[in-house]
């Protein structure tokens, strides 16, 4: 058996903690690439979507994308140890794997929200939409597309940007002080409070293994 199995079946309250590692072999780039020469992390602030909504949401349309890529199999095998998972990944792979119980700390990239009246909409259709008007030009109609179509107010992403508050805080750090065991995937723990939690797991006498080089290759046989 697969010694990370072992130590999963083994447990009474194990639970995952991911980060872009464990999707970037779907394909999935990390916050620390780059968009029009700068890092990508220097537009996924509150400040720069409200200061340049064109430019943010350019920049979202193409992360759009992502929503296409698969799960590979260290997402599966997290499923199928059917584990709960806090992730600071927006791109909902570890649900469309099978995950039951899924925190995601940054929100998501799938869907987006009405301001106003709080309809959400398919980021994907919102995108492809958006799509159209950008390659026009017309900055005017783009400002238009921004707008909800039901109620005209502001479109807004559900991703959770630098300078909002995290979501599902209280659960994961609930989880986090009930865990015998926690797996560390694919996570540098620079964000805070995404950092914070292998210590409190600590602190409550949980195990911590750290799983940063090859995911898939350390969760591979998983179930088999
Ligand atoms: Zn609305």
């Amino acid at each position: 058996m697969n010694p990370i199995e072992k130590k999963v079946r083994e447990a009474k309250h194990p639970v995952a903690l991911t980060g872009a590692g464990i999707s970037a072999p779907s394909g999935i780039p990390t916050f620390q690439g780059t968009w029009k020469n700068q890092p990508i992390r220097d537009f996924l602030t509150r400040e720069y979507a409200e200061n340049d909504p064109i430019g943010f949401f350019e920049l979202f349309v193409d992360m759009v994308k992502w929503c296409d890529k698969e799960p590979n199999p260290a997402h599966k095998a997290l499923a199928m140890l059917d584990i709960p998972v806090i992730t600071q990944n927006i791109d909902g792979l570890h649900e469309k794997a099978g995950t039951k119980t899924v925190y995601p700390l940054h929100g998501t990239l799938h869907t987006v929200h009405c301001t106003a009246c709080g309809k959400k909409r398919s980021s994907k259709e919102f995108a492809a939409e958006l799509k159209e008007l950008y390659d026009e030009g017309d900055r005017q109609k783009i400002m238009e597309g921004l707008r909800c179509p039901e109620c005209g107010g502001w479109i807004d992403t559900d991703v959770v940007l630098y300078g909002d508050s995290i979501h599902h805080l209280y659960d994961a750090m609930r989880l986090s002080e009930q865990a015998d065991l926690m797996l560390v995937i694919g996570t540098s723990l620079i964000t805070y409070p995404a950092a914070a939690l292998p210590q409190i797991a600590k602190n409550g006498g949980a195990e911590i293994i750290l799983i940063n080089d090859d995911c898939v290759k350390a969760l591979e046989g998983i179930c088999k």
